[in-house]
């Protein structure tokens, strides 16, 4: 398939940039990975910008922004909310899978100090993919091998929905697969962030 094909050239060109050693990591429980995107993120950004983080919430409980009906960024409150389904979820793939579901919603939170996509359709999630793939890739002392990146793209696959028109459309699975290889392109290929202005 041509998307895997660009994917074995990507986990190539990371394990290139991050040195000789593209070790697989050992599954890393949630908490890692909420600790490990975080500190990365806070590497990047500096302190400007990282949203608080409540994660592991149920369905229905109330948030700052109401009834909680998935995972999202509250702007009113500068708060990213995980629920206890998209930890689940994307660990039927792997601990990078769910490494994406936290950086998909800190791009949320980003989209608003540095004016990139606003309101709410399917192009400002495609733009938060992308935006993701970016913080993922430049995680220092990280390496996504190949398998990391395969579980990255059959989550994204997974999550893609034909719901045009809805507001809930997020794209398209091979839109959402595309969007956040082209994040993470850009994080190695020194383009970042720019990469993914729409
Ligand atoms: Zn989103």
């Amino acid at each position: 398939m041509k998307i895997f094909k660009a994917l074995t050239t990507l986990a190539i060109s990371i394990g290139t940039l991050f040195g000789t050693l593209p070790v697989h990591a050992r599954e890393w429980s949630p908490k890692a990975v909420v600790d490990g995107v975080y500190s990365g993120i806070q590497k990047i950004h500096a302190y400007r910008a990282t949203p608080r983080l409540i994660w592991n919430t149920v369905r229905g409980q109330r948030g700052n922004c109401g009834p909680i009906r998935g995972s999202h960024y509250c702007t009113r409150v500068y708060t990213v909310y995980i629920t206890n389904r998209d930890i689940r979820m994307p660990y039927q793939h792997g601990h990078a899978a769910f490494a994406y579901i936290i950086a998909h919603e800190y791009a949320h939170a980003m989209q608003t100090p540095y004016r990139f996509g606003r309101g709410r359709s399917y192009i400002t999630e495609l733009e938060a993919d992308c935006l993701a793939g970016v913080y993922l890739g430049l995680i220092p002392n990280i390496v996504f091998d190949n398998k990391d990146i395969r579980e990255i793209a059959t989550f994204a696959h997974r999550i893609g929905d034909y719901a045009w028109g809805s507001e809930y459309h997020h794209g398209t699975p091979k839109q959402r697969v595309k969007a956040v290889v082209i994040g993470m392109k850009a994080s190695v290929n020194g383009k970042g962030v720019s990469a993914c202005r729409v």
